[in-house]
């Protein structure tokens, strides 16, 4: 690892002009400190932001929840009233790797972390992520890629939190020079479904200060994962869907995919499709089915798809249930 200066910032402003384009926001370090290792990144300069004031609470407004990105996702997994009025939230934190990563990681980390692919974590390879001419996923080992892409990049987005917070309509505040912005999740995964080296839409002296999560009368949230192993493990495919069931029909029903496409997946079609239909195991197949309507199945990773349909129709009838 090369040697590199560390700072501490004491406010989101002195953070942002502090890391400047060598530097690197450190969080709880699981992700960066991976990469700095295998020598993926070489910052000059690490600004530890995890004393920036206001970012370590989670606080309950009136209609509106508001999470700081260095709260860590133990304590998101383990909020006696996130896990009742957004457990699907809490499930995806409690998901996240392992109890001794949850108690590290943070809701800002993992939202900004990087593209777990292979390729783009060997050094010596050199994909179209680190600047290449191609794709080394595309007619080479596929298995945990996507089945939605857009860009020559198949590595997915495969963030727990991206997911869940995707389906609840969450926002994400963001330092971006002297102003704060509002943008919604797919706003801050954007620019991955567009250029092909982007991790999410942010640039690195852009600072995700909290995460505001609308609260929606009698809705219940869920997410589901499956992975090939139950602890320390990334998604093969996950789901989370934020909504009602009333009277025996979905109404309000938001859906997302993570570790299947370059953001969290979400069409505005299949959650309308559910609208005041009845909440069964058919709607939630046709859901899912327009769902995964553009999917492409490459040499290794089809078994994505029908796992993702069967995730989609669990976490509807988990909604319902
Ligand atoms: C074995 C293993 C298993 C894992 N399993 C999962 C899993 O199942 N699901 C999952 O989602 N993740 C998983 N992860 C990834 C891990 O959860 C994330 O790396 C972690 O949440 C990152 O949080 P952190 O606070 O440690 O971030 P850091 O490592 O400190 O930072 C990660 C990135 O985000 C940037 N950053 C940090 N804070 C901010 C901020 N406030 N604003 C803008 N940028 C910021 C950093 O510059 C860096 O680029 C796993 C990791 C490992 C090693």
């Amino acid at each position: 690892m090369k040697a590199f200066s560390y700072v501490t910032a004491q406010t989101a402003d002195s953070a942002v002009s502090l890391v400047g384009d060598r530097g690197r926001f450190l969080a709880g370090g699981m992700d960066l400190l991976g990469e700095m290792k295998d020598g993926l990144v070489e910052p000059a300069l690490l600004v530890n932001v995890k004393a920036v004031p206001g970012t370590r609470e989670i606080a309950a407004g009136r209609g509106t929840w508001t999470v700081g990105a260095n709260v860590t996702l133990t304590r998101l997994a383990e909020h006696a009233e996130v896990r009742k009025v957004f457990p699907g939230l809490a499930q995806a934190a409690e998901a996240v790797g392992s109890p001794q990563m949850r108690n590290g990681a943070t809701v800002g980390g993992n939202l900004a972390q990087h593209s777990r692919c292979w390729y783009y974590r060997q050094r010596d390879a050199r994909c179209v992520k680190k600047g290449g001419a191609r794709c080394l996923a595309r007619g080479g080992e596929n298995k945990y890629h996507s089945v939605l892409a857009h860009t020559m990049c198949l590595s997915p987005c495969v963030a727990n939190l991206a997911v869940a917070l995707a389906a609840l309509d969450a926002s994400v505040v963001v330092q971006r020079g002297a102003k704060t912005v509002t943008l919604t999740v797919a706003q801050l995964y954007e620019k991955a479904w567009t250029d092909a080296k982007a991790h999410h839409s942010l640039g690195s002296d852009e600072l995700i200060l909290r995460v505001e999560v609308p609260v929606v009368a009698g809705a219940r949230s869920v997410y589901v994962k499956v992975a090939e192993k139950s602890e320390f493990d990334w998604a093969l495919v996950s789901c989370a869907a934020a909504g009602r069931v009333e009277g025996g029909q979905f109404r309000g029903v938001r859906l997302a995919l993570g570790s299947v496409a370059a953001v969290p997946w979400q069409m505005q079609e299949a959650n309308a499709f559910l609208e005041g239909k009845p909440a069964t195991d058919e709607t939630a197949a046709g859901a899912a089915a327009i769902l995964l309507r553009d999917a492409e199945a490459r040499e290794h990773n089809g078994y994505k798809i029908p796992v993702a349909k069967a995730l989609v129709r669990r976490a509807l009838a988990a909604l319902g249930a």
